[in-house]
């Protein structure tokens, strides 16, 4: 399955780059990845706070902030204040949210990955960062907006 190949894969990276997989961080990864639903810190500080109660808010944030440096977490800003985290996709996509539940999901178009370099290219800029994200109502949102009327 993807989620265990890409967690197995992470923590070889962070081993590699001499961080030591502590519980707390292997809490953390997994609750990062476990869903692919972009989580907050503050999601993810939630879902560890089930399984290892010790974990602090600040673990996660420094987690995520170690893993971001690394490139192995994608930090997106959707408008609702917060951070929100894909590490199961690290490397440029755009995404779709929804501006009624909040949902944020991936798109995937074949080709897109290459838009970064392409920006590049045409603007002469050395990038650093990028970001694409269409707003609109999710499938499930729309259904409920049908059967409201
Ligand atoms: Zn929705
Ligand atoms: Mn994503």
């Amino acid at each position: 399955m993807e989620i265990q190949r890409r967690t197995a894969e992470v923590q070889q990276k962070l081993r590699d780059s001499g961080h030591r997989i502590t519980p707390q961080r292997l809490c953390i990864l997994e609750a990062l990845l476990a869903a692919n639903s972009h989580p907050s810190a503050e999601e993810i500080y939630a879902q560890v706070q089930r399984v290892s109660p010790t974990t602090s808010l600040a673990t996660v944030y420094k987690t995520l902030d170690t893993l971001r440096d690394m490139g192995e977490v994608m930090e997106m800003e959707v408008g609702d204040g917060r951070f929100h985290y894909d590490g199961v996709h690290p490397q440029f996509h755009p995404h779709a949210i929804c501006t009624r539940c909040g949902r944020i999901t991936d798109i995937e178009i074949p080709g897109l990955t290459s838009l970064p370099e392409q920006a590049g290219e045409a603007s002469g800029y050395e990038i650093h960062a990028q970001r694409v994200e269409f707003y609109g109502l999710c499938v499930e949102c729309q259904n409920q907006k049908e059967q409201a009327e």
